[in-house]
């Protein structure tokens, strides 16, 4: 993951462009990706697919000679959409599109003007301060027209059509935890999956941020009753403890699966409740689609002090925090994949476990008699109310352990599935 997170670094992307191509060419060599391309002044519920930015150069040169702010060096330098400007600009009138950090004068922060025309340039202001009057040479080839929105789209087909949505920005430039670290982290989820035997479907879209998720919505409006369960994936690779923030909903299955794994990681955590700004869960949980998808983050965009800016880079993201990110994601799709609610075929008292060779079986074990609890716990709680989730949470036990516990019980005949 941090390898694929170097790779997309340098990579000058936007909400459109060339830079979204290229970077879905480098996860399709992972995952096999559709590429969607739509087309500028296409309606998307209130928003229109804007025009296409591309950028090949940009900078200042100042009166000395000196070349600043260089895009070559850093894409973060320019304004992310800015309009093509090539002349010769006093500095007090400069001034005005220059943009810089006061409280971090050595780093560069990230700005952006998607749905304004205008430019400018990010620079440190240690930089800024340095700047003497006189007449500065500023150059932006850039080119906003008519042209296409880019997106990424890979299914992975499982027993059902019932679908878990991973979903992911792929619309920062040279930026790692928000957000190459949630890219990374998607396509290597995708990697895994492909592998394996599902019940679920998993659609996993690699989209600009807002404007990506409104146009994918709008598009796709007849198939979210597939969904399920869903995740949005950012700011995943810092050193900060995990924080899952919910679905709208609050209860879903997804909030619970993923808040389940967390409690049982052994590692402090932070859930919060779903609020309408952030990421792409703002436009899949509008009140109009409201659909079961929370985000899972460790930091949360705007709370650690490298966010939108050159410090946001490849010292800040570190491949031992991706992985726990990672092994927390699959953790509650396991969950997901597994949950089910099962029905005690023998519920008047217990079952003589005994004589079944379910007591004996874990007579040596000293793990505090672990399993044979969940399968009590799971025999008790099997009247068709509650799922294996239901029964890990009330009984504290992790779901894994309650899952084998009800595999085993089912092999027995003694939990039947669920007539739904
Ligand atoms: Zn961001």
């Amino acid at each position: 993951m941090y390898d694929l997170i170097s790779e997309l670094y340098p990579i000058c992307r936007s909400i459109t462009g060339d830079g979204v191509r290229r970077t879905l060419e480098i996860i399709n060599r992972h995952v096999p990706l559709t590429v969607h391309e739509v087309c500028t002044g296409t309606k998307v519920f209130d928003w229109t697919v804007p025009r296409e930015w591309n950028i090949r150069n940009a900078y200042i040169r100042t009166p000395a000679g000196e070349k600043i702010a260089d895009f070559a060096e850093s894409n973060l330098h320019v304004v992310n959409y800015s309009l093509p400007v090539s002349g010769e600009f006093p500095l007090h009138e400069l001034r005005d599109h220059l943009f810089t950090l006061p409280e971090h004068p050595d780093w560069v922060p990230y700005r952006t003007s998607f749905f304004r025309e205008s430019w400018g340039f990010c620079l440190s202001h240690r930089k800024l301060m340095s700047l003497k009057d006189g007449m500065y040479q500023v150059l932006i080839d850039s080119t906003l027209k008519d042209g296409s929105l880019t997106y990424g789209e890979a299914v992975i087909p499982g027993r059902t059509t019932d679908e878990v949505l991973i979903s992911t920005h792929i619309c920062h430039p040279s930026l790692c935890n928000d957000n190459l670290s949630g890219i990374s982290l998607a396509t290597q989820l995708a990697r895994s999956l492909k592998t394996r035997q599902l019940r679920y479907s998993y659609r996993f879209l690699f989209i600009p941020s807002t404007i990506g998720s409104i146009t994918w919505l709008s598009q796709n409006e007849d198939r979210l009753s597939r969904i399920m369960h869903g995740l949005v994936l950012a700011c995943v690779g810092d050193s900060g403890m995990t924080t899952y923030k919910k679905s709208r909903r609050g209860n879903a299955e997804i909030d619970r699966a993923m808040m389940h794994a967390l409690r049982h990681s052994g590692q402090a955590f932070e859930t919060v409740d779903f609020f309408p700004f952030g990421y792409d869960e703002r436009q899949y949980c509008s009140p109009g689609f409201d659909l079961p998808v929370g985000c899972l983050m460790r930091t949360p965009h705007g709370k650690f002090k490298e966010y939108h800016t050159s410090a946001d880079n490849l010292d800040l993201v570190r491949p031992e925090f991706l992985a726990d990110s990672y092994a927390k994601a699959v953790a509650a799709l396991e969950i997901l994949e597994n949950n089910r609610t099962l029905i005690n075929q023998n519920p008047k008292c217990e079952p003589q476990l005994g004589r079944r060779g379910l007591y004996r079986a874990y007579a040596d074990q000293r793990d505090g008699g672990k399993e044979e609890l969940a399968m009590l716990w799971v025999l008790n709680m099997s009247d068709g109310r509650n799922s294996l989730l239901d029964i890990a949470d009330k009984s504290g036990l992790p779901f894994e352990l309650v899952r084998e516990a009800a595999d085993l019980l089912q092999v027995h005949g003694l939990l039947g599935d669920h007539a739904s």
